[in-house]
């Protein structure tokens, strides 16, 4: 007999389904997750959503693979965090959590007895500890980012581990894949548990875009084969190579004003190519942005206004953090 699927306190018996909402942080912010055990015995997947709760491509494909597993062809088991940061959810706060003003992403492994968000980066950590066999974090550009669709794995898990992280990659409808170095994302979270993972960003600027989320979802079912777990004809199809980078650089503000991109995600640029200009109200250029290194262009700020400091842009190069040219 196949023992029940257990998590958070609800059961779900093998064949079964289980929509309900969950306490992470001992406030009212109560957040929705799907189990799903299959009928027969496989891997078990976490995905979690809504990290930054205004990246709403990842958030809707969530859902939609929600309601469409059928439990009794699925191998494994698959629970869904559907929305990590409600409150940033509902208030259409871009990359915080509006209770303490903090970027759950930038928090793990967090704490028990910490803020909101380290409460919430300590809930999932534990989440990863309970025998997890691959882990989702479905991201998609925030309300002031354009990007390419592109997908992070960590560097600190096993070898072994980040092997299977990449061949997951490698099947899926993505521009480039790159390595993470974070060592406070969701990623660095499971990395403690040795789970192989993926960031996924697809999609954004704050757009429900059912094209984004549909190419999303396409890709949650070609890791569900890939993984052995859930059968679907176009998911072993094979796709454009994924090529393989090193790191991401970012680009930051050295003036307030207004920005003035001049070109977009998707252009491979080299060290010294203009990416776009910071002006003052009257057009004054104070600032002309350059690219720091050769790469591929991901991730480009949508937004007019920028603050001195504020995020520009994020590249994915070939050349190892801290072996810059
Ligand atoms: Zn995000």
């Amino acid at each position: 007999m196949k023992e029940d699927l257990v998590v958070c306190g609800l059961h779900a018996r093998p064949g079964e389904k289980i929509h309900a909402y969950v306490d992470a942080c001992g406030t009212d912010e109560k957040i929705p997750v799907t189990l799903i055990h299959g009928r027969y015995a496989g891997k078990r997947l976490v995905i979690t959503a809504g990290v930054h709760g205004a990246e709403y491509p990842g958030i809707i494909a969530a859902s939609k693979l929600a309601r469409e597993i059928d439990p009794e062809q699925l191998t494994g088991e698959i629970v869904i965090f559907h929305v990590m940061n409600i409150g940033g959810f509902y208030g259409r706060v871009a990359a915080l959590v509006p209770e303490d003003g903090k970027n759950l992403n930038r928090v793990f492994p967090g704490t028990a007895n910490g803020t909101v968000t380290e409460r919430i980066a300590d809930f999932l950590t534990n989440i990863l500890s309970n025998e997890v066999d691959f882990y989702l974090d479905l991201h998609s550009g925030d309300l002031h980012e354009d990007l390419l669709p592109h997908a992070f794995y960590s560097v600190f898990t096993s070898p072994e581990a980040r092997e299977k992280s990449m061949e997951i990659a490698k099947k899926l409808d993505i521009s480039c894949m790159v390595h993470s170095h974070s060592d406070n994302g969701s990623l660095f979270g499971a990395s403690l548990h040795d789970v192989p993972g993926l960031l996924i960003e697809r999609g954004g600027n704050g757009i429900w875009a059912d094209y984004d989320a549909e190419a999303y979802k396409r890709d949650l079912y070609r890791i569900l084969y890939h993984l052995a777990m859930y059968y679907t004809d176009y998911a072993q199809k094979p796709l454009p190579n994924v090529p393989d980078y090193h790191t991401s650089i970012p680009l930051y503000a050295e003036a307030d004003g207004m920005w003035m991109p001049r070109i977009g995600p998707g252009n491979f640029v080299k060290e010294g190519d203009l990416i776009g200009y910071i002006t003052d109200a009257f057009g004054n250029v104070r600032q002309a942005v350059a690219a720091k290194e050769e790469g591929l262009l991901l991730c480009v700020l949508s937004s007019l206004s920028v603050k001195k400091g504020g995020f520009l842009s994020y590249s994915a190069v070939r050349q190892e953090a801290g072996h810059q040219h």
